[in-house]
């Protein structure tokens, strides 16, 4: 495994938590410009993992290399982070959360660009606690997106919505990922991994126990007679688990 081409690449990455290793030894290499899905049952270890490539937790084990090198304090400014459970301020609205966080970083993106990226134009003057789910995850997106990153990682940015909102995102996850940056993301959805990543790792128990293109797993693990062609599939092959439970 090379660092050349890596966005990020990660070595025997290890975690224990009370003794127990939650991360057992994970190496993996994200390709510049990809759109990489980590995928694993509850529990798998897949937020320990990401929380190190983040530089929020530190690893007991192993090495991160960012851009093939040794990740130094320019890391935090480059990348972008939607976490699942930010809180924002109730009686501040989206365009005002949008330019509190943007004054945080010594360069951004122009705030419009930002809510005509994330379809926040009509709801710019909303109260945050007024704004629906999908509405809020389009601006914890956005929030990420505001320093410009080369690399965003977004852990389950669709967990809870409609079936409308999540093609919302999607939508605007895909536009990201084709203006060239690359994107982690961590999810329960089988058709979320499918439709956005090119590339997925199965992890369980703290290991990495597959990864390839969506195409290429479906063609190894759903071979055979009555067996569906889809990711679900695959996921229930390996892990003897569905995706949700
Ligand atoms: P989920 O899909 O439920 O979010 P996950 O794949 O992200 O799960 P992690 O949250 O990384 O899994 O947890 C991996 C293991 O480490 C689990 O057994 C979890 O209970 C344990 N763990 C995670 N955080 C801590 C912590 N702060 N202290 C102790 N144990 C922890």
């Amino acid at each position: 495994m090379s660092g050349g081409s890596s966005m990020i690449e990660v070595r025997s990455l290890e975690k224990k938590y009370n003794g127990r290793k939650a991360v057992d030894g994970i190496s993996l290499a994200i390709a510049r410009g990809s759109c990489f899905g980590l995928l694993g049952p509850n529990g798998a270890g897949k937020t320990t993992t990401v929380e190190m490539m983040e530089n929020i937790l530190p690893q007991d084990a192993g090495v991160i290399l960012y851009k093939g090198r040794e990740r130094d304090r320019t890391f935090n400014q480059e990348i972008g982070i939607q976490f699942q459970h930010t809180e924002l301020l109730a009686y501040l609205t989206v365009e005002e959360t949008l330019k509190t966080f943007a004054a945080f970083y010594h360069k951004h993106l122009p705030v419009e660009d930002v809510i005509r990226m994330c379809m926040l134009d009509n709801i710019r003057k909303s109260m945050n606690e007024k704004i629906s789910g999908g509405q809020r995850q389009r601006l914890l997106l956005g929030l990420a997106l505001l320093n410009d990153p080369e690399l965003l990682f977004l852990d389950e940015p669709s967990t809870g919505l409609d079936p409308q909102a999540r093609k919302h995102i999607w939508e605007i996850i895909r536009d990201i990922n084709q203006k060239g940056k690359t994107i982690i993301l961590t999810t329960h959805y089988m058709e979320e991994a499918e439709s956005l990543c090119d590339t997925i790792a199965v992890m369980d128990q703290g290991r990495i126990i597959e990864q390839g293109s969506p195409k290429s797993l479906i063609e190894t693990h759903c071979q055979g007679e009555g067996r569906e062609k889809n990711l679900e599939s695959v996921f229930l092959k390996l892990t003897g688990k569905h995706l949700r439970e």
